[in-house]
């Protein structure tokens, strides 16, 4: 593995209840400073593939059996999710999971539980802001957030973990189109004025190469193509069966 990759994951298989084989030997990588998109049909393992780095593949009774994720220099793969998230990886899980009977204030200071400079979060809180100033208008419970606020919401609740890695499942789930371009701009913002690496996992094939650096396309728990983005934009296969372009 280069040495300029924040994360090396390599012919992970994984098992679900020990009888499930959902990953067959997939391999990827991820830059560091950069972002990559992972694609592919329902089903073939995207949400997985995230969980096994975040550690929260443990929760769902699925269990890593062979390979291993090494993130800056260490191996993971047998961490608790909250030691890894101390180690700096976050997974914002698909589906917005925010608490709905909390603040926005209150989520967002949920997002810094694993941080011990507590002086900073006050700080931090206001810096996201920045990049999600309509949150800041919502003084409210969390639950009566639009959902693309809601996303905005586990985004910035993910910034507060200070994290190097984020993992984003399906950023633009259920949102209108209009969102869904703003999620994505301030997704490269982060990239390119924090230096946030990014992995995220996308049916919106279009929206996430035009985001992304480098892409990976799966299918049935195996990478079957990756390229730098705008090649797989070109790549016939990928306008036919992803693009609806072919
Ligand atoms: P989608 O876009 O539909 O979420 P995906 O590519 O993210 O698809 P996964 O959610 O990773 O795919 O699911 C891959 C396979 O693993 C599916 O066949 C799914 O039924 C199975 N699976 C996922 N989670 C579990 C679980 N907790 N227990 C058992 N099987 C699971």
């Amino acid at each position: 593995p280069a040495d300029d990759n924040l994360l090396d994951v390599s012919g992970i298989e994984v098992v679900y209840n020990d009888v499930i084989l959902v990953l067959r030997g997939l391999s990827l990588s991820v830059p560091k400073g950069k972002i990559v998109a992972l694609l592919g049909p329902n089903g073939a393992g995207k949400s997985t593939t995230l969980k096994s780095i975040s550690g929260l593949l443990k929760s769902e009774d699925g269990r890593i059996t062979r390979g291993s994720v090494v993130f800056g220099g260490h191996r993971i793969n047998d961490l608790q999710p909250d030691n890894i998230v101390r180690r700096g990886i976050f997974q914002v899980m698909e589906g917005r999971r925010i608490i709905a009977d909390m603040t926005v204030l209150e989520n967002l200071k949920l997002g810094a539980f694993t941080r011990t400079d507590r002086g900073q979060i006050a700080a931090d809180i206001d810096k996201v802001y920045e990049y999600f100033p309509r949150l800041r208008e919502r003084t409210g419970l969390a639950g009566y957030l639009s959902g693309g606020e809601q996303q905005m919401l586990a985004i910035s609740r993910g910034l507060m973990a200070k994290p190097s890695l984020m993992l984003l499942d399906e950023p633009s789930m259920g949102l209108s189109p209009l969102l869904v371009g703003e999620v994505f701009r301030i997704i490269r913002r982060l990239n390119a004025e924090l230096g946030l690496t990014v992995l995220l996992v996308e049916q919106n094939a279009q929206m996430a190469l035009r985001t992304a650096h480098y892409g990976y396309i799966m299918e049935q728990g195996k990478i079957v193509l990756d390229g730098p983005a705008e090649e797989l934009t070109s790549n016939e296969d990928v306008r036919e069966f992803y693009l609806g372009q072919g």
